[in-house]
């Protein structure tokens, strides 16, 4: 990914950080299809409709637009989650 300077139009309305040794920045429309997602799921949640994504982690690559689905188990012995 190229480095954006503050002059940038494009990084300026995109919200991309300049530091030059951060980490890759999050580029707001990634941020907006990911809320587009949870709102989906909520629906979901709410009205009951379609499978939910239970036990399960999206990430999304922006730069690649690829998701990668990684399934998560619950710790019965967790406090937190194994309820
Ligand atoms: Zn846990």
């Amino acid at each position: 990914m190229e480095e954006a300077s503050p002059q940038d139009p494009v990084a300026a309305s995109s919200g991309m950080e300049t530091e030059p040794s951060s980490p890759p920045p999050i580029l707001g429309a990634v941020a907006g299809a990911m809320g587009c997602l949870q709102a989906l799921e909520a629906l979901k949640f709410l009205t009951g409709i379609g499978e939910r994504a239970e036990n399960r982690i999206v990430f999304l690559d922006g730069e690649t637009l690829k998701f990668e689905v990684v399934e998560i188990l619950r710790n019965p012995r967790c406090r937190v989650c194994g309820g």
